[in-house]
């Protein structure tokens, strides 16, 4: 958005006029202008699709001398010795001696003095050197060098929760509100950039999600279904990321079919008590998944076999033990490591598990193992270098360490089973600064299966019995694990 210097003098300029007759006039927007300390909420009108601000209310809260010469139907402003001039219907300025050309004409509309957007970079940076930024088809203006930190929103449906991620790049305060079907999300802090407006996320809870500053206060409106009955905003990252999950009262395992009970078979006499289980929610995590597909065997992602494993592995918890199971993703997306553990910590789970397939340089290696969260993890440590997306090390409030004794029982009890249940597997036990662990606040091990590197081994984990196989192993585990002290209560 270059300033065109035009070699003509002013008063050639009669015939450079333009008049626009049947003007297409859109409705008016509320756009704040950010300055370093203060702001200013104009109305933007658009004319034939250029956006167009009021002159004179910006200038005015600059603190710009301007002259208004009503017959002349030109507006001047001033700023030490220079002189920026403007003509009615004209899209030509005269700055001192040069003249600078606008995309559109300067209109004057009921008294008010109307410039295309560009006439602050064009214009006014000139006369004054105060400098605007505004990204094209966004309605906020930022001056000067004010601060306008990124704000990035994300929305999913993880299985019976809608979760909106917000994550911007300075901490920030939320504060909820609920207004029957609206929910408002006020952030304390003026001057965000956020990189989309809204989202084009719509599912059971949400019809949209869009960002507001119209009138220069940071808030993000989600338009909700009557499903949700209950919301919970997390932070994390130092209240750089937040999570606003929504809820239903509904039983939140609706959504995969009931598993068929095994009728009426050798009714498997209930092994345990009920009231005796301390394990009530269990929350699987199939890692990886969307453009993150993890390792890769001859026939398959590893990102599709831990979610084809955890949907069966659901199915055998909740045939055999009844708690509720919830899945951190129920479909091929994307999530990040304190996406999923939030799941765990949202719903308060008593386990968390996170599935992957083992990975082996050598093909000959047993890939399986347990993992914990390694223990006494210096907080100055910020991206591990130990390889891999998985053990990422996010620094969080590092909510693993109270269950820390209880993990490793949860880690050798699966050991025991797994080990028992698949002869030639060690599952060894191990720990290791793993991101999707460190902020899980309840007993959480990361499972490593078989090695994805070996054909057969992949073609094994594959196989449907095996899979059935090591889902009665764990839960066996689990409920061995849910007996024992160490299970939170
Ligand atoms: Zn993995």
């Amino acid at each position: 958005m270059r300033a065109a210097r035009i070699g003509i003098p002013l008063a050639a300029l009669g015939a450079a006029l333009f008049i626009f007759g049947g003007l297409m006039h859109a409705a008016d927007t509320s756009i704040p202008i950010y300055f370093p300390n203060s702001k200013l909420i104009v109305k933007a009108e658009t004319f034939n699709r250029a956006t167009y601000v009021p002159i004179k209310e910006i200038i005015e809260f600059m603190g710009v001398p301007y002259t208004d010469a009503l017959a002349l139907e030109t507006l001047t402003l001033r700023s030490g010795n220079s002189r920026l001039l403007m003509t009615k219907n004209s899209a030509l300025m005269s700055y001192n001696n040069q003249i600078l050309l606008l995309p559109s004409p300067i209109l004057r509309e009921e008294g008010r003095w109307l410039a295309p957007i560009e006439f602050l970079t064009i214009g006014l940076t000139r006369l004054t050197g105060t400098e605007f930024r505004y990204r094209p088809g966004t309605p906020r203006i930022f001056a000067d060098n004010v601060d306008s930190p990124e704000l990035e929103m994300n929305a999913q449906t993880l299985g019976p929760i809608t979760r909106l991620t917000l994550r911007c790049s300075v901490p920030l305060k939320l504060d909820l509100k609920r207004d029957n079907q609206r929910a408002i999300l006020a952030i304390d802090r003026p001057a965000l950039d956020p990189v989309r407006e809204r989202l084009d996320h719509r599912d059971r809870m949400v019809r949209s999600i869009a960002f507001d500053d119209s009138d220069g206060d940071a808030k993000i409106i989600l338009d909700l279904t009557r499903d949700v009955t209950d919301m919970r905003l997390t932070a994390a990252d130092n209240n750089r990321v937040f999570f606003l999950d929504l809820l239903t009262k509904k039983e939140p395992v609706t959504e995969a079919a009931p598993p068929p009970v095994p009728t009426p078979a050798p009714a498997a006499k209930p092994d345990v008590i009920p009231a005796q289980r301390k394990v009530r929610v269990v929350v699987i995590d199939p890692g990886h998944g969307g453009m993150d597909t993890g390792a890769k065997s001859a026939s398959m992602v590893e990102k599709d076999f831990t979610l084809v494993f955890a949907r069966k592995l659901r199915t055998a918890l909740q045939t055999r033990l009844g708690p509720t199971v919830l899945l951190t993703r129920d479909s091929d997306v994307a999530l990040d490591n304190e996406a999923r553990s939030a799941v765990a910590n949202n719903n308060q789970a008593n386990l968390f598990i996170s599935l992957h397939a083992g990975y082996s340089a050598n093909k000959l290696d047993d890939g399986s193992s347990v993992f914990v969260m390694k223990d006494n993890f210096g907080q100055a440590f910020t991206t591990a270098a130990a390889g891999g997306r998985d053990q990422l090390f996010l620094p969080w409030y590092l909510g693993y360490r109270i269950h820390h004794q209880a993990s490793v029982s949860a880690a050798n009890v699966l050991q025991e089973e797994l080990s028992k249940a698949i002869p030639g597997s060690k599952f060894a036990v191990r720990t290791a600064p793993l991101a999707v662990l460190s902020s899980a606040t309840m007993p959480s091990v990361l499972l490593e299966i078989g090695n994805f590197n070996n054909p057969v081994n992949a073609q094994t984990l594959a196989d449907d019995g095996f899979q059935k196989t090591l889902a009665d192993a764990l839960v066996n585990a689990i409920l061995r694990f849910s007996q024992s002290p160490q299970a939170a209560n």
